[in-house]
């Protein structure tokens, strides 16, 4: 192999292509594909990654590469080949989905920054066992042959060997000094879930059609109810995977992706589970990934960009709750984790499982047409029902002249758990005391000075804060238009309904979980806890909550307004309103208590409505894909956003001549 493709890290367009370098011999053997390395480029220097090297070049007068920067190889040619793939699909710059396959903190183009390194003493291959001058010399020469490798600190400190005698065994030639980085110890878990329950018939049936099954070299759609016990599932395949000597992926969305869900995991498999999300530190999560890198951990769990771990002879990747929304990642690299998933596990050869109890239309659609296996788990493990589902009539509500937020029925069912000491769940998508402020004179709104939506307001702090890119300024009460002080205020957030809730029930426990009031790290776990202990009565949240938690006590669950999810100005609308519904109704009733769901609408008669209070997956998809084959949506079509952004006005024509 004497020449290398190298892919140089400009993210400039036309760029994005493969230059060719000549290896030179001194570094014949150690170039190979995924190497960093510094090549002369223009009248400079350039870094990059070799996407190819080869025996032949038709290009003459080459120039040559000029060092390694990295001993490792960081990413493996299968990663390159997935990169190209989402560049391409994606319409990415190459170098950008490389650099989003390295976790922060995995610099590959500069030092890694707070990387904690010991120096490690071997023998040098040529080097001989003769002609040493003391008996430090011998012993050190002695220690290395019997041990292999020893690092500097063990052989000063455990085996009495000075610095002097180390230094001038390197410079006789006899040892070389190498670094390796030494990483952190991942937390132990701390709840105990016991050793593997037996498989409920379901799931005996689900695993063996997937043994029988995999061959056919397809990805598996799971859909399972909310406790199915399809985490069970996923469980026996990585432990099968282990059991092959192969490595697994398992792909969370990041909301759901609790400590608690890592803990099952850690104790089933000890010293086989790295964790990468973005709430781990730099450090902590550069550590997980070289140990995967190295094959010293065979398990990853993560979220989206998880599905770029470096993991060797891969064997399974499982996406849960494979209908998410976040698992599209929409700055660049722009990519779709699920897609990516089939991609990876198809190049791979590892076998792929998409799961959820409310699949995608598209994938339930492939599955349809037999591009994906369905498999279908329709009852809970034990035999729980699930929760009924009674549905609120807001606009009749209103007709006999209750106007509160909370209404009749649902507020009886709240004083119900109250008084036997059970556990109420309301729902509300949506974040601040009020969504939108206006002058009752004038009519003036107040908006972002950036992004011209509407402000929202958080009584807590007095402030107004804009949803879209962070903007925040205080509430002031005289309006900046007219200098009126009516100011009337539309919407509601969570906390507002928080102040409703405690007005309403003044004796009970309230709490609220959502990203506004859990910023702090481990005030999402302390929550959880308090609610898990039964020191909570009434949980206020958002999506925080509708997913991947397990609230045994929970017997009501609300969803506050339905019409949120239904009104979203999106195509998929009516499917994130059946998977809401869905997803809330599975908090419900997970323990013994028989569960029930509230649903407050203005639009009882919605089929996603109606077919969400059913809980029937099979008719709502029926009727869904309908409305996207008669209106031309995906699955049917493709589309494709294009955000342009500049100065109002200042867009050329041409410009969207050549883009139409
Ligand atoms: P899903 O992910 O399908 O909503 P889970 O995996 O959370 O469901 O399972 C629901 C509950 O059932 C969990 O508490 C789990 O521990 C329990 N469970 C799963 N499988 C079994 C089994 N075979 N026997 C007893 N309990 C089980
Ligand atoms: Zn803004």
């Amino acid at each position: 192999m004497r020449y290398a493709e190298v892919l140089i890290e400009r993210k400039v367009a036309r760029l994005d292509r493969g230059f060719t370098y000549e290896i030179p011999p001194h570094l014949s053997g150690l170039v190979a594909v995924g190497s960093f390395v510094q090549v002369p480029f223009g009248h400079g220097v350039a870094k990059g990654i070799v996407v190819d090297v080869k025996a032949e070049s038709d290009v003459s007068e080459l120039k040559s590469i000029d060092c390694l920067l990295h001993g490792e190889i960081l990413l493996p040619e299968e990663l390159l080949k997935l990169a190209r793939f989402i560049a391409e699909y994606y319409l990415n710059h190459t170098m950008s989905v490389l650099r989003g396959m390295l976790p922060a903190g995995v610099n590959i183009f500069g030092k890694v920054e707070g990387a904690r390194v010991e120096q490690i003493l071997t023998l040098a291959s040529g080097g001989s066992g003769t002609g040493f001058t003391g008996s430090k010399q011998r012993a050190l020469y002695k220690l290395l042959w019997e041990e292999g490798a020893v690092s500097r600190r063990a052989a000063m400190e455990a085996h009495g060997i000075g610095a002097g005698t180390i230094a001038s065994m390197v410079k006789k030639g006899v040892v070389v000094v190498t670094e390796r980085e030494i990483f952190r110890r991942p937390p132990s878990p701390a709840e105990g879930f016991g050793p593997p329950p037996v498989l409920t018939a379901d799931q005996e049936r689900v695993l063996a059609e997937i043994e029988s099954r995999r061959k056919e070299g397809k990805p598996f759609l799971l859909r399972g109810v909310t406790g199915s016990g399809k985490t069970e599932i996923y469980l026996r395949l990585i432990g099968a995977a282990l059991a092959e000597g192969k490595s697994s992926l398992l792909l969370i969305p990041e909301i759901a992706l609790t400590p608690q869900f890592v803990a099952i995991f850690a104790e089933r498999f000890p010293d086989e589970v790295a964790v990468l999300h973005s709430r781990l530190s730099a450090g902590e999560r550069r550590d997980a990934w070289h140990r995967v890198n190295r094959g010293e951990l065979r398990i990853v769990l993560g979220a989206r960009s998880a599905i770029f771990a470096p993991a060797r002879r891969l064997g399974l990747i499982v996406v849960d709750e494979e209908h998410e929304q976040s698992y599209y990642q929409e700055n660049s690299p722009r990519f779709h984790c699920r897609e990516v998933a089939v991609r990876r596990g198809a190049d791979a050869g590892a076998l792929v499982v998409l799961g959820s109890a409310t699949p995608s239309l598209e994938s339930y659609h492939k599955a349809m047409g037999g591009d994906y296996i369905v498999l279908e788990m329709e009852e809970r493990v034990g035999g729980r029902p699930l929760p009924k589902v009674e549905i609120v009539d807001l606009r009749r509500e209103l007709q006999e002249g209750w106007t509160q937020v909370l209404s009749r029925p649902l507020m009886a069912a709240v004083r119900d758990r109250l008084a036997k000491g059970e556990q109420s769940l309301l729902f509300l998508n949506r974040l601040g005391s009020h969504t939108f402020v206006s002058c009752r004179d004038c009519g003036f709104v107040y908006q972002c000075p950036h992004c011209s939506v509407s402000l929202v307001y958080y009584r807590n702090s007095k402030s107004l804060r804009c949803h879209h890119c962070g903007y925040a300024t205080p509430m002031r009460e005289q309006c900046p238009a007219c200098g009126g002080r009516r100011i009337r205020y539309f919407g509601l957030g969570t906390e507002e309904l928080e102040k409703v809730v405690r007005r309403a029930f003044p004796k009970a426990r309230v709490a609220r979980l959502d990203s506004d009031n859990m910023r702090r790290k481990g005030s999402f776990e302390a929550a959880y806890a308090a609610v898990r202990r039964g020191e909570v009565d009434i949980l206020i949240g958002t999506r925080m909550v509708a997913k991947g938690w397990d609230f045994p006590h929970i017997t009501l669950a609300a969803i506050v307004a339905a019409d949120l999810t239904l009104n979203f100005p999106d195509f998929r609308a009516a499917e994130w309103t059946f998977q809401l519904i869905t997803q809330v109704a599975g908090r419900a009733g997970r323990g013994d208590g028989e569960g029930l769901v509230i649903l407050q609408t203005y639009r009882p008669e919605e089929p996603a409505i109606l077919l969400g209070g059913a809980q029937s997956y099979r008719r709502f998809y029926e009727w869904e894909i309908g409305n996207r084959e008669q209106y031309r949506y995906p699955p049917f079509t493709h589309l494709i956003k294009i955000t342009v952004s500049g100065e109002r006005g200042k867009l050329p024509c041409h410009f969207w001549r050549e883009l139409l």
